[in-house]
């Protein structure tokens, strides 16, 4: 088994995961089985209870788990699923040391970083199967979380043996655009720091806006003590599923399988998407700090092969009439209505959803915009004024979302929502029957409140012998899974995230079909 360990220099944020997906991709194209690890050195337990504003999305695997987000770069990139063994944190090291603490298992020791957090570390690192594991370290060298884990990794790297190793060193290099040229300081400065941990890098890989030239590739090599062959430039591009491509063209792909003495198996052939579609959706969210916080819903969109939504604060939308909101989207051919947590904005984007339903165009509900349908429709259709999610609003009236029966009891926030795939009936008279083709699907969730059947049945057609004019119910599991206009062009809510499925090659069908009507209605 052979180890590629990728680590960060300089600043975070420049594509270390797209760059660790993409060469994971390259090998996995020559025929070589690979197994991903994404390690996070915060102390959070998992990224669940992280602002996406900060932190970007939460990505929810298969298992139910809640994940960093560069577990949904490696789905898309490797056309496979995430587990929870995909992703360790400080925080589940360090909860587990001071559990076995407790428990008596390290009697008499005095417990310390090196060996027991950094034995509880490798243990993790043990596990791994495959031709090639990917470790990917998040955070940059230098950083006084992530030093155990660069040390474990080392450490480990010698129990295996260092031939079966090899460190990748992904930094930056900043342009200056007064003197017009590169700097190679701040990444001189990380290799070094990487030196002090001990590691010294096979491959290092330069980030950069734009080429660089020959004597900034030069003066990295000697100061990384690598031969300038064995370090390669990874400018900026506008698409990153080229990137894999270019890891090939480049012969990174070549470079890496010789220092690790393995053979290819296959010849390597990339597809990758190209957004080839120019139509305009908006996204109106609330999130809007980082792109990153709606990344598996604008991918999902891109991997369709449609130019990326564009993100509209929803709380520009509150208080307008709606003629002013008819302004303000109508250059839009459809919208998307994204998932999120808390009263903030979402009048805004029940404002949007009433222009939809009433101007008949393409929307697309993601869970929290699924739930905003439901009480758009419900104040303005059945005339239940004031009626909303008592998420938002506990003294509603008419509570037509409420918090799901197994949440009411629950006391603590990390990992308690509804997470993970589960079996999901659709309706066969419904739209999304027609996009499925399938009568049962699979779909991940992470939600803590439901449509409110109970209380409201009659706002809903559920039986396909209901009268027609209500909303419809089109997916069932043990709770509402879907609602739809079944005379509208494109008005499907879903309490799932079909954004967490989209891979390279299986776009989601939900997207896909969205997207074409949305094309269409040019
Ligand atoms: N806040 C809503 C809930 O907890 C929606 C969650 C989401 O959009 N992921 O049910």
């Amino acid at each position: 088994m052979k180890y590629i360990v990728i680590t960060g220099g300089v600043i975070s944020g420049i594509g270390k995961g797209i760059t660790a997906a993409s060469i994971g991709a390259s090998l996995q194209l020559h025929g070589l089985e690979i197994d991903v690890l994404k390690i996070d050195p915060y102390l959070n337990v998992d990224a669940g209870t992280m602002n996406p504003n900060q932190h970007g999305e939460v990505f929810v695997t298969d298992d139910g788990y809640e994940a960093d987000l560069d577990l949904g770069h490696y789905e898309r990139f490797l056309n496979r699923n995430m587990t929870r063994f995909s992703n360790i944190t400080a925080g589940q090291v360090y909860s587990s040391v001071i559990q076995k603490e407790r428990s008596g298992e390290y009697l008499g020791a005095t417990v310390q970083m090196i060996p027991h957090v950094s034995n509880e570390i490798k243990a993790r690192l043990s596990k791994l199967k495959g031709d090639v594991v990917l470790i990917e370290i998040g955070g940059t060298v230098g950083d006084i979380e992530s030093e155990i884990f660069l040390e474990s990794v080392r450490e480990f790297s010698m129990d295996v043996g260092r031939e079966n190793f090899l460190f990748v060193h992904v930094t930056y290099i900043p342009y200056l655009k007064v003197t017009n040229e590169f700097k190679t300081k701040p990444t001189q400065n990380s290799l070094q720091l990487l030196r002090r941990v001990g590691i010294l890098p096979d491959i290092i890989v330069l980030r950069s806006e734009k080429k660089l030239p020959d004597s900034t590739i030069q003066k990295v090599a000697l100061f990384g003590g690598v031969k300038p062959d064995s370090v390669f430039v990874l400018e900026d591009v506008s698409n990153i599923y080229s990137i894999p491509q270019k890891i090939h063209d480049e012969k990174m792909d070549m470079a890496i399988m010789n220092k690790l003495s393995i053979n290819p198996t296959k010849n390597f052939k990339w597809i990758y998407p190209e957004p080839l579609n120019h139509v305009k959706i908006a996204m109106v969210g609330k999130y809007l700090a980082t792109d990153d916080a709606y990344k598996s819903v604008l991918e999902s969109v891109f991997i369709c092969g449609y130019e990326k939504p564009e993100i509209i604060d929803s709380e520009d939308l509150e208080g307008l009439t709606q003629s002013e909101i008819k302004d303000r989207l109508r250059e839009y051919s459809g919208i998307i209505i994204p998932g999120g947590f808390g009263k903030r904005g979402v009048e805004g984007m029940i404002n949007a959803i009433r222009y939809a339903r009433e101007n008949d165009i393409p929307l697309l509900g993601l869970c929290l915009g699924m739930q905003l349908m439901t009480v758009e429709y419900a104040r303005n259709v059945v005339g239940l004024n004031g009626a909303n999610s008592t998420e938002f609003d506990p003294q509603t009236p008419y509570p037509v979302v409420d918090m799901m029966e197994n949440q009411k009891m629950q006391m603590k926030m990390g990992g308690t929502m509804r997470l993970g795939a589960a079996e999901i009936k659709i309706s066969r008279w419904s739209k999304l029957y027609d996009i499925y083709s399938s009568e049962i699907v699979r779909e991940r969730h992470r939600h803590r409140y439901e449509i409110n059947t109970y209380d409201f049945r009659n706002m809903f057609k559920i039986e396909e012998s209901d009268p027609p004019d209500r909303l419809e119910v089109s997916a069932m599991s043990e709770f509402v899974e879907a609602i739809e206009l079944a005379n509208k062009k494109f008005y499907v809510g879903v309490q799932f995230h079909p954004e967490y499925t989209s891979k390279i090659n299986t776009p989601h069908p939900i997207f896909l079909n969205f997207l074409e009507t949305c094309k269409n209605e040019r």
